[in-house]
């Protein structure tokens, strides 16, 4: 898998709604690539800031930091 195709699915799977199957599949592409990896783990952190953070509206900024970082991911994979 790329890291584009990827970048689809991380909105939902940090939202652990997503098919084990895909879940397998991108933990495994986390293993082979370095700044998924590391993409990952920041926005595992970024989440539970918010999560524990008292803003009224948490999802929406993750939304907002995820679809900028996965723009990155994108160009890196291009
Ligand atoms: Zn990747």
């Amino acid at each position: 898998m790329k890291c584009g195709s990827m970048a689809q699915f991380l909105s939902d799977y940090l939202d652990h709604e997503l098919d084990p199957r895909f879940c397998e599949k991108i933990n495994r592409h986390k293993r082979l690539c370095g700044p998924c990896k590391d993409f990952i783990s920041s926005l595992k952190m970024t989440l539970k800031t918010l999560k524990n953070s008292s803003s009224p509206r948490p999802s929406s900024q993750i939304r907002t930091k995820l679809r900028r970082a996965l723009e990155r991911i994108e160009k890196h994979s291009k």
